[in-house]
C-alpha cells in the first residue's frame, strides 16, 4: 500500500506521531488509495517555524513573478487534468465529469491569480497638501492557514491558495481527511511550477489534531476555511480572541424556485442537476424546490420520474449520474434527516433507502430522494442535509417564494425560473443570497466573479474573483512630503500655505 507523507520545511516527511490513517474509495471500500499522516500539533508548530522563512523570502519576489508560477502551475495541471481527475473520483466519488470539472475551476483561477500578479491595485489619490503625494497600496500579511473540505478537493484549495501566494503570503494546507490525495497532487505541482519549497507546508490529519492547532498558533495571522456553520464558529471563537483575519465559507440549504411562467424542461434540467450532482454534497448544492401552485403537480411528475431513472454507481465507470456519499457518518445523516422528514409529515415520493441493486454493497449509496408537502417548519426545510434529498415546498404567488427562500439562517445561493423580466429583477432585490441564478440551477459559480453567501453561510468575505486578493493583502497607506517645510493636516490646509 502507498504511504504519502507531509510536506513540511522544504521536504516529504513522515509525521512526528509515526501514526498514519487509511484513505478508502467511497464507492468501493475494499479499494485502499493509501495510508496518510495523522499528523499532531508538533508537527504544524514545523510547519510554521519553515513557513515563516518561507513568508521572509516570497514577499520579496515581485508580485508579478509570483504570478509567472502560478501560470505554470495552470499549464501543468491542463497537462494532468485527466490524471488528477481520476484520483478525485476514486477517493471523493462523484463521476468523472465532475471532477474534470473541479480541476477545471483550479485551472481558471490560476490563471486568473498569474494576472492579477501585475495588477494588486492601490489608489493614488490627491493630497490636501501641496508638494505631497498620498497613495494606498498592498503587503502581504504572513503565514495563510488555509482549512479546506471534502467535496471540491481541488477547487476549494485554489481558491484559498493561489490569491494568498500571488498577494505573498506563504501557506499552510490542510486538506480534508477524506481527500488527502488530490491535496497531495496539488503541492506537488507547485513544486514543480517552482514554488520555493517552504512557501508551502501540507500538513495531513483531522480538524481536532492539526486545523485546531493551526487556527490557534499565535504565527498565523490568516486563517482561510470552508466547512460546516458548526465548524465555522469554533473557528471563528478562537480567531475573534486572537485578533486574526479570517474567511469563513459554511453551510446552505439553497432554493430553485419554478414559477408558473416557467420553461419547464428546462428548470427540470436544473433541479436535476442543483439537486443531486454531487449527490447533493455541493454547498450550492439545491435542498428545497420551491413550486407555485399552478405547475406543482405536473412539475413534481415530471422530475419524480426523471429522478427514478437516474443510475447509481461508481463516479469512474461512465454512465453513472450520481455517485457515493463521502463516507458512512454522512449517509447515516442522510438517514437520519429521511426519518425527521417522515416523522414530521412530510410524504416521500421516491428514494429514502440504500440500493438494493448488486455492486453497490461495498460503498456509500442512497437514493436520490423527493418529499413532497414539506413546510417551512419542518427540520428537513431548514436544516443542512448535504446528501441527495430534495424538499419540495408549494407556494401560491412569487412574493411567497421569495419569503419561503430568505426564512433560513444560511444565504448562499438562490434560483429562479421565470420567463418574466420584471419578476426576475425583482428577485434579484428581493432573495437575501450572495448568489442568485435566473434560469440557472443554484450551482455553476465562475472562477472571476466573487463567491459566497449572506447570513450564517459566511462572515463577509468572499472568495473567488478580485474581492479575494483585499483578504489576503493588508492595505498601507504611505505619505510623500516633498515640501521643505512641516506640514500639518487638517491644520495647515487654507490657501496660500506653504509653497
Ligand atoms: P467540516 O466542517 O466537517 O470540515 C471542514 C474542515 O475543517 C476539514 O478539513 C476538517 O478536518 C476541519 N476541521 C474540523 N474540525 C476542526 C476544528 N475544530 N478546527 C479546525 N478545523 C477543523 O466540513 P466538511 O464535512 O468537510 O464539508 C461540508 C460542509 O462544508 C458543508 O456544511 C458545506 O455546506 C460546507 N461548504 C461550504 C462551502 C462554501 O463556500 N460556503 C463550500 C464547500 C463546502
Amino acid at each position: 500500500m502507498k504511504v504519502f507523507k507531509n510536506f513540511i520545511n522544504g521536504a516529504w516527511v513522515e509525521p512526528s506521531t509515526g501514526a498514519y490513517f487509511e484513505n478508502r474509495n467511497p464507492a468501493d471500500v475494499n479499494d485502499v488509495v493509501g495510508k496518510f499522516p495523522l499528523s499532531n500539533a508538533e508537527d504544524v508548530n514545523r510547519a510554521v517555524v519553515s513557513a515563516k522563512r518561507g513568508f521572509d523570502l516570497w514577499k520579496r519576489v515581485p508580485a508579478p513573478q509570483r504570478g509567472d508560477i502560478l501560470r505554470k502551475v495552470g499549464d501543468l495541471m491542463v497537462s494532468r487534468k485527466e490524471e488528477i481527475a481520476d484520483a478525485m473520483t476514486r477517493e471523493m466519488g462523484k463521476p468523472l465529469t465532475e471532477t474534470r470539472g473541479d480541476v477545471q475551476e483550479g485551472i481558471d483561477t490560476a490563471y486568473y491569480a498569474a494576472a492579477e500578479g501585475r495588477r494588486l491595485f492601490g489608489h493614488t489619490v490627491p493630497s490636501e497638501l501641496r508638494n505631497k503625494w498620498a497613495m494606498s497600496y498592498r503587503r502581504p500579511i504572513g503565514v495563510a492557514g488555509l482549512i479546506c473540505p471534502f467535496n471540491f478537493p481541488m477547487a476549494i484549495p485554489t481558491w484559498k491558495m493561489f490569491p494568498a501566494l500571488v498577494c505573498g503570503n506563504s501557506v499552510i494546507f490542510k486538506p480534508a481527511e477524506d481527500v488527502p490525495h488530490t491535496g497531495t497532487l496539488l503541492v506537488e505541482i507547485l513544486l514543480e511550477a517552482g514554488l520555493p519549497p517552504e512557501v508551502i507546508q501540507l500538513v495531513h490529519g483531522t480538524g481536532e489534531e492539526v486545523g485546531a492547532p493551526l487556527v490557534e498558533h499565535p504565527d498565523v495571522p490568516l486563517i482561510s476555511f470552508t466547512g460546516s456553520t458548526a465548524t465555522g464558529s469554533l473557528v471563528g471563537a478562537t480567531c475573534g480572541r486572537m485578533h486574526k483575519r479570517l474567511s469563513l465559507e459554511m453551510g446552505g440549504k439553497n432554493a430553485q424556485i419554478v414559477l408558473d411562467d416557467a420553461d419547464l424542461d428546462l428548470a427540470l434540467e436544473g433541479a436535476l442537476w442543483g439537486a443531486f450532482g454531487t449527490t447533493g454534497q455541493r454547498c450550492t448544492a439545491t435542498s428545497r424546490l420551491i413550486l407555485q401552485k399552478g405547475i406543482h403537480d405536473n412539475f413534481l411528475g415530471m422530475l419524480v420520474e426523471r429522478v427514478k431513472a437516474m443510475k447509481l454507481g461508481d463516479g469512474r465507470k461512465s454512465g453513472t449520474d450520481i455517485g457515493p456519499l463521502i463516507n458512512d457518518d454522512a449517509r447515516r445523516k442522510v438517514e437520519h434527516y429521511v426519518d425527521v422528514g417522515q416523522a414530521d409529515g412530510a410524504d416521500l415520493l421516491c428514494g429514502g433507502r440504500r440500493p438494493s441493486e448488486s455492486g453497490l454493497d461495498d460503498g456509500y449509496f442512497y437514493e436520490p430522494t423527493i418529499f413532497a408537502r414539506v413546510e417551512p417548519t419542518h427540520r428537513i426545510a431548514f436544516e443542512e442535509i448535504f446528501g441527495p434529498v430534495l424538499s419540495v415546498i408549494r407556494v401560491s404567488t412569487p412574493e411567497e417564494a421569495f419569503q419561503v427562500n430568505n426564512s433560513v439562517k444560511y444565504g448562499l445561493s438562490s434560483s429562479l425560473y421565470t420567463r418574466d423580466v420584471n419578476v426576475s429583477f425583482r428577485a434579484l432585490q428581493e432573495l437575501d443570497n450572495g448568489i442568485t441564478y435566473i434560469n440557472a440551477p443554484t450551482i455553476g459559480a465562475e472562477a472571476h466573479l466573487p463567491f459566497g453567501g449572506v447570513k450564517q453561510t459566511g462572515n463577509g468575505h468572499r472568495e473567488g474573483g478580485w474581492e479575494v486578493y483585499e483578504f489576503y493583502s493588508e492595505t498601507k497607506v504611505g505619505y510623500v512630503d516633498y515640501s521643505g517645510v512641516l506640514q500639518r493636516a487638517q491644520i495647515d490646509t487654507y490657501l496660500g500655505t506653504p509653497d
